[in-house]
């Protein structure tokens, strides 16, 4: 892992993965965005949105991927660096591994899915990786305030139906909080 310091182009760049995140919020997904970057120039963005596309693999990394490589017609993208705001799962690394990314930058950790160092470090397998150097930490704290909101948002809304159902059986201790309902970072 690469521990370069961070240029003002990639502070801009995990911006906008920022406000693509807060997009993924709008429709209701876990927030994460993404950004691909190619000599200062945006490429391509996109959000996490599994749920509204019934589509396990539209993490938002896979979504500025595909429109990415859609624009400049070719599945190889040795030029491009991008910018993700939750460290990357297995899935997203290999994609971005295939497509020959020069750099991946991410902002907050992922301890139960990432895999650039936090499950296991894919990136750093020599066998697997020869062309993507990884980078962690940019504007990590926005990044994870921004899934801390989401979640605590979630849990108090299912709070409240769950008081709203008790009231509407006729009062009465609401049942307790289910566990395992949603994750999130520590
Ligand atoms: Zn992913």
């Amino acid at each position: 892992m690469a521990d370069a310091p961070f240029s003002p182009a990639d502070e801009y760049a995990m911006r906008l993965a920022l406000d693509q995140a807060q997009n993924a919020w709008l429709v209701g997904e876990v927030p994460v965005g993404a950004v691909i970057m190619r000599a200062g120039q945006v490429i391509a963005t996109g959000y996490n949105r599994p749920i509204t596309t019934h589509d396990p693999t539209a993490h938002a990394e896979i979504v500025a991927l595909r429109h990415a490589a859609t624009l400049l017609e070719n599945y190889r993208l040795p030029e491009c660096e991008l910018f993700v705001t939750l460290e990357p799962c297995a899935m997203c690394a290999m994609a971005l591994m295939h497509a020959r990314f020069k750099r991946v930058v991410f902002a907050a950790r992922d301890p139960k899915t990432g895999v650039a160092g936090s499950v296991v470090d894919l990136f750093g397998i020599p066998q697997l990786n020869h062309h993507t150097t990884v980078q962690a930490g940019l504007l990590e704290e926005g990044s994870a305030a921004l899934l801390r909101q989401f979640f605590a948002e979630r849990r108090e809304a299912a709070r409240a139906r769950r008081l709203a159902q008790a009231a509407a059986a006729g009062g009465g201790d609401p049942d307790p909080i289910p566990t395992g309902e949603v994750t999130e970072l520590p």
